[in-house]
């Protein structure tokens, strides 16, 4: 247990009175509102894995977190591949997890999630009320039988009882997502003419029969949570009043919260990505606990504190969940309490050290946090050799080495020719539907001055400089150089780079040829098709772009018309020189977003095409061996980019060693994920 507060954190605390006030349960009390929400990490199948999940759990149970939910475990092997719990054998080897969360504070609560993926197993066993195949399904799901789901419903009985001698506090059973409970649920994907088919009463029989089963399995003391489908963001999915009277059906069941979840995986919708606002969806979980007398958690981009405290203000909820907050940030919930929020590493909602890599079957870390998922072999410990250290570069590499070598006790001076930290994130920033960046920035920020680290601004830094003040180390983070292709005409005044796009230096015609559609040409294609407000920023836009009515609450949550967005006024091409899919290399869950978003504002989207030249009449391309002139304005360069390592050659040349991290090591494929693993594990070791 924690040491008592002091009056300054009882203050940071009472800046938030909602999200610090704990929940009785009868049986249990839960020490806050606040819950790590389920992910699935891909430790849960790596060898180690129970006692990397201890320290991963235990971490985050130190950080402050009222309640854990694991990621899924599967109760049987038809409900997915991967880590299952249905015997003593099993539930021994989670032991390691319940206890080291009870030793780190016997006041966190871990509840198990109990995962039954249906006709998402990925695998030809799978099972499901009806064989129709998913449209993101592996396999065409075997209609169960009578004993089938009779025996489906006694498998999650006995998960839940092997949780419970693992020493979990309870069971979260999830029926929603297009996983088994919800394909009972939805008409669509139940064609069932028995009792767990066709009525709604007989739709909903499962999910009612698996709480009660689980109910009677691990008697009245256990936390029992049902993730129902608040809206399933699917046409022909839960209407309001079949949610309600599932809810209600949940509760006389046996369940003791119930937490609500918005989408289907296969659903056109995103709402989770870092277009999504804040909290979007959070007056559904509101309106749902106006109807039922049991604690109702809600999630969705709930990032903050602050976020957190508004929602439970507002009374949407009884606690939040917080899932992907507590890989970027374990100890957000301590650092509310304890008045540091300025200190919180902010999930900026990318999805690309966690998602994409779970959807990749890569492990989960986090872009801003690396030691996430790595607690036993990624720690940033007390240097016994400080030292005298440069940093060229306050990118997003420069950042993350200088404060964590500065963590560890070194002497960090950090510079950057530009007047403020950031290197390209500070383009980044300014995409619409990116504001979140911001956020990073502020944090490390906050971390340079709190660590120590001497900042210093508008430097140009040379060999020089470096030799004049004598360091022990010089690392080069300076980044990369856009690459300018050898093109005929490259030097027209109509061609324009990103970076001069971005920063709004030229202007930019009413035609405009996009050169390269990787992540910055897409970027590059939101900016200057965007008009209005950033539907990241406001829910009215956001709703209307994605045809969600949160109001009305038509069946499944969707309007049925199409989406509303503003064509753009610029005709726009985007190009590229492969044959593949424009956008193909784009993040695995949030690619399709910004191609979709793109596609409904009409720009082009163009691969396979091979660039002539560039003159007065515009672009001059050839395309399946014909030549194609596009008559534009600008021709914006978005052709990737190459290392800078101008300085780092000139120290190799005077003799001088140095390392290189980030962009200015390898720009071929760079992203920020990248640059900051690397630089946090050169840091670790220095
Ligand atoms: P940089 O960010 O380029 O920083 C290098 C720094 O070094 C600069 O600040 C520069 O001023 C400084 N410098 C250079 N030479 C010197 C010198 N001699 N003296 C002093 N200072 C010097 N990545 C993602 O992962 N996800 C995204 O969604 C994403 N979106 C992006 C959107 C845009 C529009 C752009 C442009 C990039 C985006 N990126 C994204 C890429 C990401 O920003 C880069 O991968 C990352 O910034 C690289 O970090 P870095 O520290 O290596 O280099
Ligand atoms: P990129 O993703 O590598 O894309 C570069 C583009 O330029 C490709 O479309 C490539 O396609 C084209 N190209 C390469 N060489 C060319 C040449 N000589 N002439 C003409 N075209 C050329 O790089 P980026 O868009 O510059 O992005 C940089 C990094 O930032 C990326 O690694 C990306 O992951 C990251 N980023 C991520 C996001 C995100 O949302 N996750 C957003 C922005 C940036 P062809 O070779 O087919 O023409
Ligand atoms: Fe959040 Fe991105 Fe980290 Fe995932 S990788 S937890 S979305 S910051």
């Amino acid at each position: 247990m924690g040491p008592a507060a002091s009056p300054s954190q009882a203050a940071s605390a009472s800046r938030y009175p909602h999200v610090f006030s704990p929940l009785d349960l009868g049986f249990t009390r839960l020490k806050n509102r606040v819950l790590m929400g389920s992910m699935h990490t891909g430790l849960e199948e790596a060898e180690d894995g129970f006692h990397r999940l201890a320290a991963y759990y235990a971490e985050r149970a130190r950080g402050g977190v009222g309640m854990i939910i694991t990621g899924g475990v599967y109760p049987n092997r038809e409900a997915g591949r991967g880590s299952k719990l249905s015997t003593p054998a099993e539930a021994e080897q989670h032991r390691e997890v319940t206890e080291a969360v009870h030793a780190a504070d016997p006041e966190v609560k871990i509840c198990l999630q109990i995962l039954h993926t249906g006709p998402l197993a990925g695998t030809p066993d799978c099972v499901a009320p009806s064989a129709l195949k998913s449209r993101i399904g592996r396999y065409t799901p075997n209609a169960l039988t009578e004993e089938g789901i009779a025996q489906q419903i006694a498998d999650f009985a006995q998960c839940a009882r092997m949780a419970q001698k693992a020493g979990y506090d309870g069971v979260e059973i999830i029926g929603s997502a297009g996983y088994l409970i919800s394909t009972f649920l939805v008409q669509k994907t139940n064609l069932r003419t028995d009792r767990w088919g066709g009525p709604w009463e007989n739709r909903m029989r499962l999910a009612v029969e698996v709480v009660r089963a689980v109910r009677e399995a691990v008697g009245p003391d256990f936390i029992l949570i049902f993730r129902i489908s608040a809206m399933d963001m699917l046409e022909g999915g839960l209407a309001w009043d079949e949610v309600v009277g599932l809810a209600q059906a949940i509760e006389a069941a046996g369940a003791n919260m119930l937490s609500t979840h918005f989408c289907w995986h296969e659903a056109p919708v995103p709402t989770i990505a870092t277009m999504v606002p804040r909290a979007a969806f959070t007056s559904v979980t509101g309106r749902l606990r106006q109807v039922v007398g049991v604690p109702v958690i809600t999630s969705n981009r709930i990032n903050m504190p602050q976020v957190a405290e508004d929602v439970l203000a507002r009374g949407d909820a009884d606690l939040v969940s917080m899932a992907r907050p507590m890989l970027a940030d374990p100890e957000l919930v301590n650092k509310a309490r304890e008045g540091r929020e300025d200190e919180i590493n902010t999930c900026i909602a990318c999805n690309q050290a966690c998602l994409d890599h779970t959807f990749t079957g890569r492990a989960v870390s986090c872009l801003v946090n690396p030691r996430a998922c790595n607690e036993t072999t990624l720690n940033y410990l007390p240097t016994s050799q400080a030292k005298r250290i440069a940093v060229v570069g306050a990118g997003p590499a420069g950042l993350a080495f200088s404060t964590v070598a500065a963590q560890r006790g070194h002497q960090v001076t950090l510079f950057d020719a530009a007047s403020e930290i950031g290197g390209q994130f500070n383009l980044a920033k300014q995409i619409p539907g990116k504001e979140e960046f911001h956020e990073t920035l502020r944090y490390f920020r906050t971390m340079l001055a709190k660590r120590g680290v001497t900042l210093r601004l508008q430097t140009q830094v040379d060999v020089a400089m470096l030799q004049a003040e004598g360091f022990d180390e010089v690392v080069i983070a300076t980044g990369i150089m856009p690459r300018t292709p050898d093109l005929p005409g490259i030097d027209h005044p109509k061609v324009v780079s990103y970076l001069d796009a971005i920063r709004g230096r030229k202007a930019i015609g009413q035609r405009v040829a996009i050169l390269g559609a990787g992540g910055i040409g897409f970027d590059v294609a939101e900016l200057i098709t965007h008009t209005g407000a950033s539907g990241a920023l406001d829910l009215q836009v956001f709703s209307r772009e994605w045809g969600i009515d949160f109001q009305n609450h038509p069946r499944g949550g969707v309007t049925g018309v199409l989406p509303q967005v503003t064509p753009s006024e610029r005709e726009v091409w985007l190009m590229q020189r492969k044959t593949d899919a424009v956008g193909k290399s784009l993040g695995r869950t949030t690619g399709w977003t910004h191609r979709t978003v793109l596609q409904r504002r009409g720009v082009h989207m163009v691969a396979g095409v091979e660039y002539l030249k560039i003159d007065d009449a515009g672009l001059h391309t050839r395309i399946d061996g014909e030549p194609r002139l596009f008559p534009v304005d600008t021709v914006i360069v978005c052709a990737g980019q190459t290392p800078l390592r101008t300085l780092f050659d000139q120290l190799q040349a005077a003799g001088l060693p140095a390392r290189l991290v980030g962009g200015a090591y390898e720009a071929a494929e760079l992203d920020a994920k990248r640059a900051i693993d690397q630089a946090s594990r050169l840091a670790a070791e220095v």
